[in-house]
Formats: structure tokens, C-alpha cells, sequence
């Protein structure tokens, strides 16, 4: 279409609940040292992915945040959020604003952003791969966490409006 690059496009986001379990195993932790060089074969630690032994840590600062709280506030006020007809980025924002305004604790609040922002979130590559959230999705795991947010990156052709 002539004056619009051809490289021009729509970033959307989308946030999906996901089950843990259904998430790609995190591998390659070379830190901290409570996520590095876990001695379980691969096997052992899908069926503790899928069977978790939750267990409270106070190693490091991702097993020290409560994700399940984080997860459960993330996908309730992204529900409502929905509702209201905010998606994309801007739901993220919202969520944001409101687990802020429930009186949630800052490091939760941050953990919820973490979760829903689309500056850092948990995501995956084309591969089905792992793109961003290794340590959160590990610490979720050993938590015994069941459900989280995914955040997917739709890129549309700003002039048909299909996806590229
Ligand atoms: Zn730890």
C-alpha cells in the first residue's frame, strides 16, 4: 500500500491464564544457586512440576515472593479488567493501579506487574520455548503454584490489519 512501510505494525498484547504445568520446564538456571544445578533428572522434575511438594524458601528474592498471591490477584483483576473492555497494554496499567489501590503490599504489587506489564512478562518464544520468566516460572514450581499469567506478543500489519 503506497505511503505506509512496509514494516509498519500493531503491537497487541494478549494476557492468557496459563496452568503452570502446561509451561516449559526452565532450564539453563546458573543462578542463584538455589535454582542452579538442580540434581533431579528432567523427568522427576515434570512430575514435580506436575505434583508439587510446596515448600516455603527464604533463599532469594524469587522464592521469598508469594507468586501464588501474585498470580491469583493478577488473574482476578485482569478478569475484571476484561470486563470493562480494557485489554492489551493498558489492562496491564489497570491491573496495576488497582491491586495498588486494594492495599496490596508494594513488593506483591510489583510482582503482580511483573506479571502483567508487557516491559518484562512471562512469555514465550516462537519455538514454544521459554522467552522471559525462567526463575518466576522455577519459583512458581517449587511453590506449588497452579495457574499465571502468559503475556503473547501479536504483531498486526498496520495496513491490512493482519497478523504479520
Ligand atoms: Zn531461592
Amino acid at each position: 500500500m503506497k505511503g505506509v512501510p512496509v514494516t509498519a505494525w500493531i503491537e497487541q498484547w494478549h494476557h492468557d491464564t496459563t496452568r503452570v504445568v502446561d509451561l516449559p520446564l526452565p532450564q539453563e538456571l546458573e543462578h542463584p544457586e538455589c535454582m542452579a544445578g538442580r540434581r533431579l533428572p528432567r523427568l522427576h522434575r515434570r512430575i514435580r512440576q506436575r505434583f508439587p511438594r510446596p515448600a516455603s524458601r527464604d533463599c532469594c528474592t524469587y522464592h521469598r515472593q508469594d507468586w501464588a498471591l501474585a498470580s491469583q490477584t493478577a488473574i482476578r483483576l485482569l478478569s475484571q479488567v476484561h470486563a470493562e473492555g480494557v485489554t492489551g497494554e493498558p489492562a496491564g496499567s489497570r491491573v496495576v493501579e488497582l491491586a495498588t489501590s486494594e492495599g496490596l503490599a508494594p513488593a506483591d504489587v510489583a510482582a503482580v506487574e511483573c506479571l502483567v506489564d508487557t516491559l518484562d512478562p512471562i512469555s514465550l518464544d516462537d519455538d514454544g520455548g521459554i522467552y522471559e520468566g525462567r526463575h518466576r516460572i522455577q519459583a512458581m514450581i517449587d511453590q506449588g503454584v497452579t495457574h499465571t499469567v502468559l503475556l503473547r506478543l501479536v504483531l498486526l500489519d498496520l495496513a491490512t490489519g493482519a497478523p504479520a
